[in-house]
């Protein structure tokens, strides 16, 4: 980076001392990821510079045969991957492309999304009211059954009820194998469209360590930048079954896109995408997809010896949910601490969570981002020590007060206290000194 060095210095540190925290810390945020020097490079190049209005030999602008092969590539790269007849390679993020859908599907305030609540691990686009899909479509929230899973006859009476035009399934903090054909019976059922967005389980859908959902969904959507561990953008899918449904389903979706959405397409992006993909369809990638797994389930099955109460006991995927209720500490101030101690999550809902969403019950965490630099079940145990050490230095830290300007002076007394904590301290260096033994892709 010599020239942005000398350009900008400021900017270049900033950019190094990015460059180390990732280095430093166990990131184990599950919708994050370290994508390959070779996708980083791409990012980096002319194609940048290029506008492609348009789609592949039919653009609005002239000079677009080298975009319009890169386009071509990534798109029989994504239907090779995963199976599908038809994909729109351009949304340029996982929220536009959701919003794509609906646009293309529906008609705004009359057509209704039923998507899973935010609070029981949906995402926003899918239908929650604080989001633009649920200003301009009605949706129908449905939640997770006592036993922390999809409860399919509540989800069936309820979509007989409200007659949702699609049904979304694919989520954000579940923990398990999303039975897709299910999901499907119910669709059909009602002549809704299904659609799974798979953003955060693409990279182990097309690894073969979870079940695909091409022959039951009509659409699949998914970000590019989560376990498929590529750059930042999206892909809208859509499945033969789909095609049947609807023969232009295709065009209607790139309708939604441009014009509707987005102006031009970010060329590096695609041109990465293109190589993610190559790079997701080797046999490296497979045993990549399945190491995340068995790091997950060997991270939950330690720290279930530290008696954490894991979110529908236990984890299918890349991803672990914790409730902290038994150690007297709320999700923000475990966050807060885990971070002093070099371990990088979030704080999260759990179901049925009675604590307010700023200050919720749980933790999510995932393996995704750790496996790439090479960690694997051995170093799970050590995890799991490193986590609950610095959960006991919190243990208690929690508010026994509903006045939200009390929790907010006892949040900042919580926070200096982690700040001042040695244990923390030293378990960041520990884990810092076991982390430059993985490199990062840079
Ligand atoms: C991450 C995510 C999105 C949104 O992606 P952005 O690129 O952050 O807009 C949509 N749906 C699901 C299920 C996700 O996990």
């Amino acid at each position: 980076m010599k020239q942005l060095l000398t350009t900008d210095p400021e900017v270049y540190d900033l950019v190094k001392q990015e460059e180390k925290r990732q280095r430093d810390v166990l990131e184990m945020i599950p919708s994050e990821n370290y994508t390959s020097g070779a996708v980083l490079e791409t990012l980096g190049t002319v194609l940048n510079n290029k506008y492609s209005e348009g789609y592949p030999k039919k653009r609005y602008y002239q000079g677009n045969e080298v975009a319009d092969a890169v386009e071509t590539l990534a798109q029989e790269r994504t239907k090779k991957l995963f199976g599908v007849p038809y994909v729109n390679v351009q949304p340029l993020s996982g929220s536009v492309m959701n919003l794509a859908v609906y646009f293309a599907l529906l008609e705004p305030l009359k057509d209704k999304i039923m998507g899973l609540s935010l609070a029981f691990g949906g995402h926003l686009t899918h239908g929650q009211p604080q989001s633009a899909t649920g200003k301009f479509f009605p949706s129908v929230l449905y939640t997770l059954g006592k036993d922390e899973r999809i409860d399919f006859a509540a989800l069936e009476e309820l979509a007989m009820k409200e007659k949702p035009k699609i049904i979304v399934c694919g989520f954000t903090a579940y923990p398990r194998i999303i039975d897709f054909k299910r999901f499907a019976k119910i669709a059909d059922k009602v002549g809704a469209y299904l659609m799974a967005d798979i953003s955060h389980i693409a990279g182990l859908v097309a690894g073969g360590v979870h079940p695909s959902p091409v022959d039951y969904a009509h659409i699949v959507t998914t970000t590019t930048h989560k376990t498929l561990r590529g750059p930042r953008g999206a892909l809208i899918m859509v499945t033969q079954k789909g095609l049947n449904k609807n023969p232009d389903l295709g065009k209607l979706i790139d309708t939604a896109i441009i014009p509707g959405l987005q102006g031009g397409p970010h060329d590096n992006q695609t041109a990465a995408i293109a190589v993610a993909l190559k790079e997701a369809s080797t046999a490296k990638f497979k045993k990549y997809a399945q190491q995340i797994v068995l790091n997950a389930k060997k991270l939950a099955e330690e720290l279930h010896k530290y008696d954490f109460k894991l979110i529908s006991g236990g984890t299918d995927n890349h991803l672990l949910l914790v409730d902290l209720s038994n150690k007297q500490v709320n999700g923000a101030v475990a966050a807060l601490a885990l971070e002093a101690a070099g371990i990088v999550l979030n704080k999260n809902g759990v179901p049925f969570d009675k604590k307010p969403p700023f200050y919720p019950s749980g933790i999510r965490f995932g393996t995704p981002a750790i496996t790439t630099r090479g960690l694997k079940e051995r170093d799970m145990v050590k995890i799991a020590r490193w986590m609950n050490a610095a959960i006991e230095e919190v243990k208690g830290f929690d508010f026994l007060t509903d006045d939200k300007a009390e929790r907010k002076a006892m949040f900042d007394d919580y926070k200096k206290k982690i700040a001042r904590n040695k244990q923390l301290k030293e378990i960041a260096k520990e884990v810092r000194d076991f982390c430059r033994k993985f490199p990062i892709p840079v």
